[in-house]
C-alpha cells in the first residue's frame, strides 16, 4: 500500500512525488504514456524570473522556486546519478529604447531589496556583454544572474531516476492508493473543464527547435521575443510559438521556422548551427494563468497540481514543496491566486 499516488509523470507530478518521498512517504507515479511524455519532455528549459518590481505572491513564489532550484536539482542528480542539465548561467536581453532603459535602470535599483542580494539585475553595455550577446539598439543590455537553464527531457529522466533511487515506483498502470494527486497536464485541464461544464483551463501549443552548438557556459538570451538557451550537452534550444488553436499537439510547421529566422537575425553566432530537432508540446494553462494547486475541485479527498503554463519547470521545486506540505501534513501555504478556485 502506498501513501501517495501521483497521476502524471511530467515536471509537476515528478516534483510532487520527489518532495513526498523526501519526507518519508511511500510514493507511486502512474503515467500511461511514460515519463516526460507531455509538455515536460521538451527542449527549452529557460528558468527565468519575473521583473523585480511590483512584487506580488506569484513573483515571490517563483523567486523562491528559482532560488531553491540549485539545491533541488543537485539533490535529484546526486540521488539518481542522472544529469538534469541545470546550471545558473544567467540571461542577457537587449534594451530596445529609452523608455526601456529607464525601466531597466529602475529595476536594477529595486532588484537589490526584492531579490535580497541573492541575484543581480544589471544594465551593462553591449561591449561588456561580449560577442554572444544580441545587438541592442540602445547599446545596453540587461544581465541577470537569477536565470538558470535545465534540459527538460534530461530533467524528467533525472527526477525519474532519483524517485526510483529513493524507492519510489513509476509505472504505466496500477491502482490508485493513498492520497491521490492529479498532475495530468493540459489533458487534465480539458477533462476538468468538461466535467465542470465550463472552461477552467486548456492547452496552449508551443513549438521549439534544437541546434547543435556547444556553448554550455554562456547565458541564455531573450531577443525579439525568442528564447535562446545553451544547454549542457552541446545543444542550444530556440523557442517558442504560442498557439491557442491547433489540430495536432505534437506536429511542427513553418511557424517554428519563422522563430528560427528571428533567432538567426538577432544572434549572428547561431547562423551556421545545424538544426537537429523540431519539437512541439502543449502547455497546461489554467484560466487564471497561474498554477492550479491544492485540493481537487471535483474529486473528493484528492489533490491537483497543474497549470504550469510557460514556467512550469521554474515553479516545480516550490510546487513540490507546498504540495507535500498539504498532502502529508495538512499545512496549506498555497497563495490564494494559485488555488483551483481562482479558475473556477
Ligand atoms: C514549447 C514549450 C516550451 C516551454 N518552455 C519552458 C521554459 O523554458 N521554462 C519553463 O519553466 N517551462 C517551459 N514550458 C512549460 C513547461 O514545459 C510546462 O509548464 C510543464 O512541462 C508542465 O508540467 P506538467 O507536469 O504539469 O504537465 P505535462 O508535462 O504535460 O505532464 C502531464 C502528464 O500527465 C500524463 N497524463 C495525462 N492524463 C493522465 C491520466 N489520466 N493519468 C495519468 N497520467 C496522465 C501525460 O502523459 C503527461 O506525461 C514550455 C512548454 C512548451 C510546450
Amino acid at each position: 500500500m502506498v501513501d501517495v499516488t501521483v497521476l502524471g509523470a511530467g515536471a509537476f507530478g515528478l516534483s510532487v512525488a520527489w518532495a513526498c518521498l523526501q519526507r518519508g512517504a511511500k510514493v507511486r507515479v502512474i503515467d500511461p504514456y511514460g515519463v516526460g511524455a507531455g509538455s515536460s519532455g521538451g527542449v527549452v528549459g529557460a528558468l527565468a524570473p519575473h521583473t523585480p518590481e511590483n512584487w506580488n505572491d506569484k513573483k515571490e513564489f517563483q523567486f523562491q522556486s528559482l532560488i531553491m532550484a540549485e539545491a533541488f536539482w543537485a539533490d535529484v542528480e546526486e540521488t539518481g546519478g542522472v544529469s538534469s542539465g541545470y546550471g545558473r548561467t544567467g540571461r542577457l536581453q537587449p534594451v530596445l529604447n529609452g523608455r526601456g532603459l529607464e525601466l531597466a535602470r529602475a529595476r536594477q535599483e529595486t532588484s537589490g531589496a526584492l531579490w535580497r542580494g541573492q541575484a543581480k539585475w544589471r544594465v551593462i553595455s553591449e561591449e561588456d556583454a561580449g560577442p554572444w550577446a544580441p545587438h541592442s539598439p540602445t547599446g545596453f543590455l540587461i544581465h541577470d544572474t537569477l536565470s538558470a537553464r535545465m534540459h527538460p527531457r534530461m530533467a524528467c529522466a533525472s527526477l525519474a531516476a532519483a524517485i526510483q533511487g529513493k524507492g519510489g515506483e513509476i509505472t504505466k498502470e496500477a491502482p490508485h492508493e493513498g492520497q491521490v494527486v492529479w498532475a495530468t497536464g493540459w489533458q487534465g485541464l480539458v477533462s476538468l473543464s468538461q466535467d465542470m461544464g465550463r472552461m477552467v483551463g486548456n492547452g496552449v501549443k508551443g513549438q521549439a527547435a534544437l541546434l547543435r552548438l556547444d556553448r554550455p557556459d554562456l547565458p541564455q538570451l531573450f531577443a525579439d521575443s525568442v528564447h535562446v538557451v545553451p544547454h549542457v550537452d552541446g545543444t542550444v534550444a530556440i523557442g517558442t510559438t504560442s498557439e491557442r488553436e491547433f489540430d495536432n499537439p505534437t506536429s511542427t510547421d513553418a511557424q517554428i521556422d519563422a522563430v528560427l529566422e528571428r533567432a538567426f537575425a538577432a544572434v549572428p553566432a547561431l547562423k551556421n548551427a545545424e538544426v537537429i530537432e523540431r519539437w512541439a508540446g502543449v502547455r497546461p494553462r489554467a484560466k487564471s494563468r497561474a498554477p492550479m494547486l491544492g485540493r481537487h475541485p471535483l474529486r473528493e479527498g484528492a489533490f491537483i497540481a497543474n497549470g504550469g503554463f510557460k514556467i512550469g519547470f521554474g515553479m516545480a521545486p516550490k510546487v513540490g514543496a507546498v504540495m507535500a506540505d498539504l498532502i502529508l501534513d495538512g499545512v496549506d501555504t498555497i497563495p490564494d491566486d494559485f488555488r483551483p478556485e481562482a479558475s473556477l
